[in-house]
């Protein structure tokens, strides 16, 4: 039914650090703009997979509002096409709020096909995650039509590592969010699919990484966590296969690590005005179930093995 599908590492944030007696920097920012992340790993070879992120786009065609640069969304992703063009990523996966609100469902129909768009300039397999901002106006499937994708949660496998794409935008009685009917602090994950996601990472035998839009690592009142996350976590700890979650939806750089497993924030595409606030990254996962994530502009870098 879901897409049968497709591990890991210690964080460090924007600064030199000495790993097996080599010095390895991390977090420099452009024109150096790859691979700052050296020393024991030689970060040009590539991983077993490697996997570009981009996080919370929020595109829209409306003035900017506080920190939300909505239009620069479309500059900043011409550089992260860029940047993925000379990378090569086995995939990308978009973590969520591709789009942000308009006056209207035609409006906001319009956000999606422009995005788009300006996403088909990247010439990788693409995988979505549901932010809130997807299915404000927009159902579901109106959403998933639009960036072609059939399921809003599954799993795929891609040369040793399975991966797993959670949605947690349900409110806590199982609805599914769309047609602005939904608290975005009322982010879930429901019975079905947590049943769904212990019977999959049960059946997989890849070390296993997790992509979701809102936090895992949270306490289950904090506003931005997804309010089941605590039964989440459990299920992706019994599994013992989990090794890293990549998230969004708060907008900044955060990692945490709980019960072995990596939970990295990564930071908004939306935030801050011209190139130099932009944020997206390029994941490499080793064979010896290293990650390193090189880390663009705003985004941090990190390093587990
Ligand atoms: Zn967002």
């Amino acid at each position: 039914m879901k897409l049968q599908s497709q591990s890991p590492i210690k964080s460090l944030g924007r600064r030199a650090f000495l790993k097996n007696g080599a010095l390895v920097l991390s977090g420099l920012t452009f024109p150096a703009l790859r691979r700052q992340v050296s020393g024991a790993f030689d970060t040009n070879q590539r991983g077993a997979v490697r996997i570009g992120l981009v996080t919370d786009l929020h595109y829209a065609d409306k003035p900017p509002a506080g920190s939300r640069h909505y239009r620069e969304t479309l500059a900043k992703l011409k550089e992260a096409a860029t940047q993925f063009h000379s990378d090569r990523p086995d995939f990308v996966v978009f973590q969520g709020d591709l789009i942000d609100s308009g006056k209207s469902l035609a409006q906001e129909k319009t956000h999606l096909q422009t995005v788009v768009n300006a996403i088909s300039a990247i010439p990788f397999p693409k995988y979505y995650v549901l932010g809130n901002h997807c299915v404000d106006q927009l159902t579901k499937n109106e959403f998933l039509q639009g960036v072609g994708q059939k399921e809003s949660f599954y799993s795929f496998d891609r040369n040793g590592y399975h991966f797993v794409v959670l949605d947690s935008c349900f409110k806590s009685d199982g609805t599914p969010y769309g047609r602005k009917n939904f608290k975005w602090t009322d982010a879930n994950i429901p019975s079905e699919e947590l049943s769904w996601l212990q019977v999959d990472l049960k059946q997989t035998m890849l070390p296993t990484i997790v992509f979701a839009h809102q936090p895992l690592d949270l306490k289950d009142t904090d506003a931005h966590a997804v309010k089941n996350s605590s039964k989440v976590r459990n299920v992706l700890e019994q599994s013992g296969k989990v090794t890293a979650v990549f998230q969004g939806h708060s907008h900044h750089n955060k990692y945490s690590e709980i019960k072995g497993i990596h939970y990295c924030t990564l930071v908004a595409m939306v935030e801050g005005s011209g190139l130099d606030n932009n944020g997206y990254s390029s994941l490499d996962v080793y064979e010896d179930g290293s990650l390193v994530l090189n880390g663009f502009r705003k985004q941090k870098d990190y390093h587990w093995s």
